[in-house]
């Protein structure tokens, strides 16, 4: 069958008003070597809207104070916003309570924290983790470090070529010293979307907890925790237009409870003497020290602003931007995409034949394009697909289809330059 060359598509999105979307977002009208920016590395971290910055603005210049800890009034603003942004991120997951979100400083801090507080009080010596090929970094290591200490085993779901898990594969990891599941919903270095639902449902079905990383899938996908039933979910603020330091730990209620602190000192306590500590009630009991205050009233600005556009328009807008993105770059000779799931968000990693992805992504930037090139924190993806690293380009709903085509530009000038 002949390849037809798809038609460039400059124009926006009819049904999503993209251009005002846009002119939320002030750091998009910068150029970068004399190029209009053209950012695509918000797998990394997304851009802010001016109404979180403004909200940041705020607090500082006319909120700010120590929360939990006096009666002032100034005490008492912080307070009720940190707690009013815990419920705005109760109601964007659908946590049943507020009690069940806990401020941490990202994505990796809560996995660490139910690895430590989870996994040093249930995991033992023997027991069995199950992560799979596809985990960042960010939710190998903290396991490894807890079955290097309990002397558990970590075991691995597999990948398929197209980078989706063998779902039978993951079946047939369990057994009678399973004792927990960290896996993404999503693969920051592919893209894929992992079927988790069905995923978590055959793990309660052999009495195995689930721990979600929602790093990637909270940005562009609703989610529903109690329809998903996930015992943990977790994603960082810096993803998700929010500002960098603030994450969310999502836990069921009866499991926090059970739980070891992980971090000790002031406000996770109801009493201190040298004798003895008393733990706070939870979500406090997990929030030692002063929190970042502004951080998290930024992010709940963060998911006002998010929720108002809705994020199944979101969802949609960015699939298009996928689509599109993914029939240009087949298009081009000797440039293959890494990971071809039939379920993705918009994230496009990809190799040119003959060019190291840090002089793709080198010359790239010449052009104003923000890509990200490297291992992406996912060497075992890497490592299955036999390349030390990728180019990756990833979308947000604020980018546009003329951002898609001064990649697929950029990339046919890589290709002049170096070949
Ligand atoms: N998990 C996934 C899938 C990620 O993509 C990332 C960051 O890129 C993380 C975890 C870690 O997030 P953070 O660095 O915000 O803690």
């Amino acid at each position: 069958m002949k390849l037809v060359e798809p038609s460039l598509k400059s124009s926006p999105i009819s049904t999503f008003n993209i251009e005002r979307i846009r002119s939320d977002f002030p750091i998009l009208k910068l150029t970068i070597n004399d190029k209009p920016l053209v950012y695509l590395d918000n797998a990394a971290s997304s851009q802010m809207p001016q109404l979180v910055i403004d909200r940041l603005v705020r607090y500082q210049a006319t909120q700010h104070a120590n929360i939990n800890r006096a009666v002032h009034y100034l005490s008492e603003i912080a307070t009720s916003e940190y707690e009013n942004a815990r419920r705005k991120l109760q109601f964007f997951i659908n946590a049943q309570e507020d009690r069940e979100i806990i401020f941490t400083s990202g994505a990796t801090d809560a996995i660490n924290l139910v690895a430590h507080g989870y996994g040093r009080k249930f995991i033992g010596a023997g027991d069995e983790i199950i992560l799979t090929t596809l985990e960042h970094h960010s939710n190998i290591v903290p396991w490894q470090m807890l079955a290097d200490e309990r002397g558990a085993k970590i075991r691995v779901a597999p990948i398929n070529d197209k980078g989706e898990l063998i779902i039978d594969a993951y079946e047939r990891l369990f057994n009678q010293h399973t004792k927990f599941v960290s896996m993404t919903h999503v693969s920051n270095a592919l893209g894929t979307i992992n079927p988790i639902k069905k995923m978590i449902r055959f793990a309660h079905a052999c009495g195995v907890p689930v721990m979600i990383d929602g790093a990637q899938s909270a940005p562009h996908i609703k989610i529903d925790v109690q329809d998903l039933d996930c015992d943990f979910y977790t994603f960082s603020g810096h993803k998700l237009c929010g500002p960098t330091g603030i994450g969310v730990l999502y836990g069921k209620a009866e499991l926090l409870e059970r739980m070891q602190p992980f971090k000790g000192g002031g406000d996770m306590i109801i009493s201190v003497t040298f004798e003895k500590t008393t733990y706070n009630t939870i979500p406090h009991k997990f929030e030692a020290g002063t929190p970042p205050i502004a951080a998290a009233i930024a992010l709940g600005a963060a998911i006002d602003y998010l929720s108002t556009i809705g994020m199944n328009a979101i969802a949609a807008h960015e699939l298009d931007l996928l689509n599109y993105a993914t029939e240009q770059i087949n298009y081009i000779p000797g440039v293959r995409i890494i990971g071809n799931a039939t379920e993705k968000v918009a994230v496009l990693s990809f190799v040119i034949d003959g060019i190291h992805p840090h002089d793709i992504g080198t010359l790239l930037n010449q052009e104003g394009i923000a890509v990200r090139t490297g291992h992406h924190c996912a060497q075992p993806v890497m490592q299955y697909f036999k390349v030390p690293a990728t180019s990756r380009a990833s979308f947000a709903f604020y980018n546009n289809m003329t951002e898609v085509d001064a990649l697929i530009a950029g990339i046919r000038n890589v290709q002049e330059v170096f070949l």
